[in-house]
């Protein structure tokens, strides 16, 4: 969602006609060689809608009869052909989430058209991907909003996702970590720049960003004394911090944070000029304004 993943090698319309094969001979076969035609036919349009939930509409056939689809998912057998597939998605492992950027190893897959309400799309490669727990409690069911646009980002379709989506700003007082936004970087399309904003608000990327800012930036005046002291390059310095950032993705949260310090000139002038408090004193502010 932030960021792009590559998409994983499997043809979801193959597997849906294997998914049919197999059921063939179980409780529902009839059922499932029934819709194998039209199931085919959604998958096919999941991938040329980019699973854009404005396009892709619930299927009532499917909703009515959602057990035997979730079934699939939440149980399937050991001999199973999507078993494999499913377990493949769930070995992915990241470095951060890609729905928020926060860092860490997200350990759940999300359906990224929420299984109840598209039970067919329930072990369909392109509509699984991990992410956080925080993401999904938030995102849940969510799909679309009133006016009837999605919500989310779609991380193995929503290509502009390699350029930097989110953006922060750091405002006064630059004593303290006390004022920043994030939201949708101003260089995207106004349409993209609204997807995102959307989906900054759904997931409450900025309360949580919040917490990583306090300590970010309290690391920050540190490190801007350390640099002073040794006579280095102020604005130098900080570039390597964003550049290693950078590694782990335009999205991420450290590349975000140190793109807006170095955006910010009088921030660095500040952190160039300034009286810096001493480490200690900030440590023991960060100590106490937890306790309150
Ligand atoms: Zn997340």
């Amino acid at each position: 969602m932030v960021t792009r993943l590559p998409r994983p090698v499997v043809d979801d319309v193959e597997l849906v006609h294997q998914v049919v094969d197999q059921r063939q001979r179980g409780r529902n076969g009839g059922f499932f060689e029934r819709i194998r035609t039209p199931w085919k036919q959604r998958i096919r349009d999941y991938i040329q809608a980019c699973g854009n939930p404005e396009t892709v509409t619930p299927w009532a056939q499917a909703v009515r009869f959602k057990t035997r689809f979730l079934t699939l998912y939440n149980s399937p057998q050991n001999n199973s052909v999507q078993k494999p597939i499913l377990e493949r998605l769930r070995e992915r492992t990241l470095q951060m989430c890609p729905a928020c950027g926060e860092d860490g190893t997200p350990n759940t897959l999300d359906h990224y058209l929420p299984k109840n309400e598209f039970p067919d799309f329930s072990v369909t490669a392109l509509n699984l991907f991990p992410m956080c727990d925080t993401c999904q409690g938030k995102k849940l069911e969510q799909v679309l909003n009133e006016e009837g646009e999605r919500i989310f980002l779609h991380p193995y379709f929503d290509d502009f996702l390699d350029q930097q989506v989110l953006q922060l700003s750091i405002g006064q007082p630059y004593s303290a970590p006390k004022s920043m936004e994030v939201s949708a970087s101003e260089n995207l399309t106004p349409q993209f720049q609204s997807l995102v904003e959307r989906h900054i608000e759904s997931l409450e990327i900025n309360k949580r960003y919040y917490h990583f800012f306090r300590e970010k930036y309290t690391h920050l005046l540190g490190s801007a004394a350390d640099i002073r002291e040794a006579e280095l390059d102020m604005r130098q310095q900080l570039t390597l911090f964003r550049n290693s950032a950078r590694r782990k993705s335009v999205n991420s949260w450290g590349y975000i944070f140190y793109e807006s310090v170095l955006a910010n000139e009088e921030l660095i002038s500040h952190l160039e000029n300034s009286d810096l408090p001493a480490l200690e004193s900030w440590a023991r502010a960060l100590a106490n304004e937890e306790a309150l």
